[in-house]
């Protein structure tokens, strides 16, 4: 069921590539969080392989040539791996990306369907159509950026982690969660390199509206 939804209109993918030169400290994104926001949708994707031809609304994608790993320790909340990570000696002016290989006791994770035209905001969308599922004792990825508040017109101030589960077969944008025993692999980017859509909001996202998308309230039975 899940692979026949749309698991996130919101893409983000990391790639372990050893033997890479160095200055290769380069992420590439495709759209703005302010077009996605705005209903930006076109080119959305369910959790597949892609084929070369197919499209995407948004992604974030870095070649990681991790510069340092740490152990996850079981039990940690969403908001305390966020905290570790953040106290690794790396530039918060900078863009921070991170994988985490793992096991997970609990995963709370979103999904949107697929849109069709004309679109909606992805508040709206989120307010009536998310999905969320939770995982118990799974193994997987976690893969998130941390993004410099300078950046924010154009992404996510602050972390954001999306999961895929080791099967493929689960995936969404992470609510919540707990730990198991994992590692996480970190590189720290300098460079950012955009893909701008043709058509685009004029304004910039509120925070507001990123806060209702990045970490909705979820009602009760959900
Ligand atoms: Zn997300």
């Amino acid at each position: 069921m899940v692979r026949r939804m749309l698991w996130r209109v919101l893409a983000l993918a990391l790639f372990a590539v050893p033997g890479l030169p160095a200055h290769a400290a380069e992420a590439y994104q495709v759209s703005t969080i302010s077009s996605l926001l705005a209903g930006g949708y076109d080119g959305t994707i369910s959790a597949h392989l892609v084929d070369p031809s197919e499209l995407t609304p948004f992604a974030v994608v870095v070649l990681l040539q991790s510069q340092s790993s740490m152990a996850v320790a079981a039990g940690q909340s969403l908001e305390q791996l966020e905290a570790a990570l953040d106290a690794l000696p790396y530039s918060a002016s900078r863009i921070l990306a991170a994988r985490v290989d793992g096991r997970f006791q609990a995963l709370r994770i979103r999904s949107e369907p697929k849109q069709n035209p004309p679109y909606r905001s992805l508040v709206e969308v989120i307010k009536t159509q998310q999905v969320v599922h939770t995982l118990d004792d799974v193994q997987g990825t976690l893969i998130g950026f941390r993004f410099p508040a300078a950046a924010s017109s154009v992404n996510v101030a602050g972390w954001h982690f999306h999961f895929l589960s080791a099967d493929k077969t689960w995936g969404g944008h992470v609510l919540a969660m707990t730990t198991g025993d994992g590692v996480a692999l970190v590189e720290e980017i300098s460079d950012l390199r955009i893909s701008f859509p043709a058509i685009a909001p004029a304004s910039t996202a509120s925070a507001e509206s990123i806060k209702a998308v990045e970490r909705p309230a979820v009602k009760p039975g959900e």
